[in-house]
């Protein structure tokens, strides 16, 4: 019998008319041929500052999946989750920006986030990408142990000192912070990275937080080696638990350089790999507490009765879960409901900087199995039931 479909709980603030647009919504998304071909001229157009493609998008889209243009906008949509239980997790990224003046000016608006949100657990964590502070490339030579230039030694510095700004700040007002996984090319130093925050500043309790892909083939044995290190090392471990939203990009990556591929052969492996996850988690929660980042019910359901199985309450401080705005609300509030942590990414930004990411979210709906016509399934039954 599943549990997560109680849809008079998943929609209770939504009103008929925005539940009718989010339906239209996510049949237009159905279609891939509409998505590939909306993406591009959405791109376009939102870039040459077409006004009312600006406009509608921000009827549309943005409505749906985003909380605002500031943080202050936004903040309508972090007292409304937060009514429910439901905390926020501002999520502000510039994609495909790699200056260093971007790099400064986004991890000045995360620290200004972080001071936003002293005092308020409506907003438990922080997060940032580690792109967000650094290029790519530079990851990937740190990590593979290249020789760096010293103008490049000098890029790597500046890095850190982002990273160790935001995790210090962090640790002075006890607010968590997550770093989020990217490509696994670059995932070494930022692992390397995360880890020396933890050691830094996971002391008393888990500030710091690194994001696992279980989709990727290792990291049960990555998890095995950090813990051994915080045991030595005396420090706190919390991990964000997700699958992993690179797939396509690694394989194809893998194919053309001739190396193994990184990621899980199947689904089916990726899935079983996020359970052996759970269970790592379940098995040292004296050291490790855990974010399940998931629109999968059947691993938000298995965290669940793991912890009924461990005598763990529901609220338990070491276990999260969350989902994205504007989908999968049947698990986040069915979890809140219950009284378990649960919070949502909340992106936000101006509409223009936050196209990519609609359109990524647009197109993960339609390729990720079922996403798509799930949230279509639930929002129907909710339009029949308040019609009975
Ligand atoms: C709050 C939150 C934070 C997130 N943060 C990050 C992050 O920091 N980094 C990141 O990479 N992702 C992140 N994600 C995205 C996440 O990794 C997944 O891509 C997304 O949530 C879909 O997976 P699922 O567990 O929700 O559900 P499902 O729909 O059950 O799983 C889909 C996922 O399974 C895996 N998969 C699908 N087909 C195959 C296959 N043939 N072989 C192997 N594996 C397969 C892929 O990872 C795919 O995304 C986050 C998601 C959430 C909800």
């Amino acid at each position: 019998m599943p549990i997560f479909n109680d849809t008079k709980v998943a929609f209770a603030d939504k009103t008929d008319a925005q539940l009718r647009k989010a339906y239209w919504m996510f049949k237009m998304i159905e279609q891939p041929a509409l998505t590939n071909l909306g993406t591009s001229v959405l791109n376009f157009t939102v870039h040459n500052n077409f006004p009312f493609v600006n406009t509608i998008v921000k009827n549309t889209l943005f409505e749906q999946f985003c909380g605002g243009e500031t943080r202050e906008e936004s903040m309508k949509a972090v007292k409304q989750l937060f009514k429910r239980g439901v905390g926020s997790i501002f999520d502000y990224s510039i994609e495909g920006k790699e200056d260093e003046e971007t790099f400064d000016a986004v991890c000045q608006e995360i620290k200004d986030i972080v001071k936003f949100s002293v005092g308020n657990p409506a907003i438990p964590f922080i997060v940032f990408k580690p792109t967000a502070f650094g290029r790519i490339d530079l990851y990937e030579a740190v990590g593979n142990g290249s020789e760096l230039t010293s103008s490049q030694k000098e890029e790597w510095e500046r890095v850190v000192k982002r990273f160790d700004e935001v995790c210090k700040l962090c640790h002075e007002h006890d607010k968590k912070v997550m770093v989020d996984a990217e490509e696994t090319w670059m995932q070494d130093a930022a692992d390397q990275l995360c880890e020396e925050m933890m050691e830094k500043y996971n002391q008393e309790n888990p500030i710091v937080w690194n994001t696992i892909q279980m989709y990727r083939t290792g990291r049960l044995e990555y998890m095995e080696q950090n813990l051994q290190r915080a045991r030595e090392k005396n420090y706190f471990i919390g991990y964000k638990i997700v699958r992993g939203a690179y797939m396509e990009k690694e394989r194809a990556r893998a194919a053309e350089k001739g190396y193994a591929d990184p990621i899980q052969p199947t689904k089916d492996a990726s899935d079983k790999n996020y359970n052996s996850g759970i269970d790592f988690v379940m098995n040292h929660l004296d050291k490790v507490s855990a974010f399940f980042g998931t629109h999968n019910e059947i691993s938000s359901e298995l965290v669940m009765d793991k912890m009924k199985a461990n005598n763990l309450e529901n609220k338990h401080p070491n276990i999260y879960f969350g989902q994205l705005y504007g989908m999968s609300d049947n698990i986040t509030f069915y979890l809140s409901d219950k009284g378990y942590n649960a919070a949502k990414y909340l992106p936000y930004g101006p509409v223009k900087d936050v196209v990519p990411y609609l359109t990524r979210r647009a197109r993960e709906n339609t390729s990720v199995a079922g996403q798509t016509g799930r949230e279509l399934g639930l929002i129907k039954k909710e339009l029949d039931r308040r019609k009975k």
